[in-house]
């Protein structure tokens, strides 16, 4: 068969469904590519993980177009998951990339998780997922929720690869016993929290102090900010911006209803994720100085 694939949101992060299925299609002796407006196909697979990102408006040549990823919400499970990913399809990442655990155990009210993949569940080994590599981006959703993840940390810190868990570990889970074993990690970068509403500051505030008590700076500790009331998310922001961690800004989207992002939305956003900006001024003084 000839096999084409489609990363629909582009090459900024490597699609982990498109280099299972290429796993998939080589060990069946099939031909891959990825795909060529120009060629026919036997079967495209098209993958989207964004749901703001615009779809194809190309015309496609193919016997028949699979759709996944929850940027089309469609969360069913990849029929090959046990594969393991083709990392040779993207050769321009050098990380490994993957889950040690799948789901959660939180139903936040603005998250798809808990519908796409329901309570939390033990995945994978980190060996498993590094593959041999020695940098992992971990996109577990809430690792520090399961026995299977606490172990799987204890592991990382004893192979001393680096890991990033880019989607936020969870602050209220932040024992002191959790904070000495961040401690022990290397990063790649930062450890990750968030930081979404009022009432998830004061448990970020204390995670903090444990991992301060353990040696972790603030300077490398980042935080997701949804923005969905500004006023708020600038309240949240400044006592974040005083104690020296990173936020990052995330617009609030509803997955279902598409909610319609406000310009004050937007323009928040970019003042805190603007670095220079960010830290040269605070949100009302930048506010009062640009156009409408
Ligand atoms: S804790 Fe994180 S992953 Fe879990 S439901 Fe809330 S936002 Fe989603």
């Amino acid at each position: 068969m000839k096999i084409g694939l489609f990363d629909i949101d582009g090459h900024n992060f490597p699609n982990l469904a498109l280099m299972k299925l290429a796993n998939y299609h080589k060990q069946q002796g099939d031909s891959l590519e990825w795909v060529n407006h120009l060629e026919k196909y036997d079967k495209i697979y098209q993958s989207k993980v964004f749901t703001f990102t615009p779809d194809n408006h190309f015309i496609l040549q193919a016997d028949e177009i699979v759709k996944g990823g929850t940027g089309y919400k469609m969360y069913n499970d990849l029929f090959c998951d046990g594969v393991e990913p083709d990392y040779s399809i993207y050769p321009q990442f050098q990380h490994a990339y993957g889950f040690l655990t799948r789901g959660c155990t939180r139903n936040c009210t603005w998250c798809i998780v808990p519908k796409k993949e329901g309570n939390i569940r033990p995945y994978r080994n980190i060996e498993t997922v590094l593959q041999g590599r020695k940098t992992a981006i971990l996109m577990d959703n809430n690792v520090l929720a399961s026995e299977h993840g606490l172990q799987q940390l204890g592991k990382i810190a004893d192979l001393k690869c680096k890991v990033d868990f880019n989607q936020g570990l969870d602050s209220r889970l932040v024992t002191d016993e959790i904070a000495c074993l961040l401690s022990k990690i290397k990063w790649i970068r930062f450890i990750r929290f968030a930081c979404d509403t009022t009432p998830a500051v004061e448990p970020l505030l204390k995670a903090i102090e444990k991992l301060n008590k353990y040696g972790i700076k603030n300077y490398r500790i980042f935080v997701y900010l949804l923005v969905k009331d500004v006023a708020g998310a600038n309240e949240r922001c400044k006592i974040l911006k005083r104690l020296g961690v990173n936020p990052f800004a995330q617009i609030y989207r509803d997955f279902e209803t598409n909610t319609v992002i406000s310009g004050e939305q937007k323009k928040f956003a970019w003042y805190v994720n603007q670095k220079a900006v960010f830290k040269a001024t605070e949100w009302e003084n930048y506010r009062g100085k640009i156009k409408n």
